[in-house]
């Protein structure tokens, strides 16, 4: 049924905070229409349908489909599907992520963490850009974290690399520049920190700033975000973490609801618990 209700996506939303965005615009009953996305279907769909459950009234706006951030089939599926269900979506909360438990000396996790929050999360935005997903006045929030302080980093130069990137390609080369030290071994001695979950959100905070020079964005009046939750508990951080799942979401939601249209102030601009913030 043609609606023109506003569309939001979020990305592994079937628990934790994603999950806790979901209900809360749910509850709200806001004038959108409302994706959950997971990359496991079941877990995903489980989710959804505890949601629906509570929400009868949102059926006819309340929708799933699978997303695994990183891999190219599902993300050309989720294309798909919103061209032919919706033509395009209004609001894209990148919310997936994976974290370390603290540091770890597992190489193997540090290299998945930097697959999912970094090359996952900025591939699927950028096809999302390519493919011209958003409509007109959109936004894209990254779920980022005050872990991804800049000061947390040992080299003066790379502080500088980060704040002087101006392209995808120039965090890219970030993430790949940190996944050789981990490779190597060498990550101390080449000026990084040494938990790749920290590094993974310096990135993610850096992104917005990056996605607000370019022309698709700007020639489309599409605002760009990052976010810091607070620290919440939730599967990746544990039950020592204050706040709870719905304050945790309330960051994004606040940003969801934002007016649309760039807000120079605003734009590119890395948000910690409703105020515009430094992360180093
Ligand atoms: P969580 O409960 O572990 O949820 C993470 C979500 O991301 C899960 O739905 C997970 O799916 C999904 N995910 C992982 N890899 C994915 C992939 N390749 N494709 C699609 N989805 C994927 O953790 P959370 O605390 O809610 O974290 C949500 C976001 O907030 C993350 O970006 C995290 O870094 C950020 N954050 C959290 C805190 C905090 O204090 N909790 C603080 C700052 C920032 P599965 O269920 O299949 O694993």
């Amino acid at each position: 049924m043609a609606s023109n209700k506003k569309i939001v996506l979020v990305t592994g939303s079937n628990k934790g905070i994603g999950y806790g965005i979901i209900e809360m615009l749910l509850e709200k009953k806001t004038n959108l229409r409302i994706i959950l996305t997971s990359r496991n279907e079941d877990l995903g769909k489980k989710s959804f349908n505890k949601l629906l459950n509570k929400y009868p009234y949102s059926k006819d706006y309340f929708y799933y489909h699978q997303l695994d951030i990183t891999n190219k089939e599902s993300i050309s599926n989720l294309i798909s599907w919103i061209r032919s269900q919706f033509g395009k979506i209004d609001y894209l909360v990148n919310n997936a992520g994976l974290g370390t438990h603290g540091v770890t000396t597992d190489i193997n996790l540090h290299v998945s963490v930097l697959e999912v929050n970094v090359f996952g999360t900025i591939n699927f935005t950028e096809e999302m850009i390519k493919n011209n997903m958003l409509n007109k006045k959109g936004k894209i929030i990254l779920v980022g974290s005050m872990m991804g302080n800049l000061n947390r980093l040992n080299s003066y130069k790379l502080k500088n690399d980060f704040k002087n990137a101006k392209t995808t390609q120039d965090l890219l080369n970030l993430g790949e520049a940190f996944k050789n030290s981990c490779l190597k071994g060498t990550v101390e001695k080449d000026g990084w920190c040494s938990n790749s979950y920290c590094v993974s959100k310096m990135i993610v905070n850096s992104y917005p700033r990056i996605l607000s020079y370019r022309k698709e964005i700007e020639n489309n009046d599409i605002s760009v975000y990052s976010a810091h939750p607070g620290w919440v508990k939730t599967d990746m951080t544990g039950p020592e973490a204050p706040l709870t799942i719905r304050e945790g979401a309330e960051n994004e939601v606040f940003l969801i609801e934002l007016p649309d249209g760039i807000n120079k102030e605003y734009q590119g601009k890395y948000f910690d618990r409703f105020k515009v913030a430094s992360f180093g």
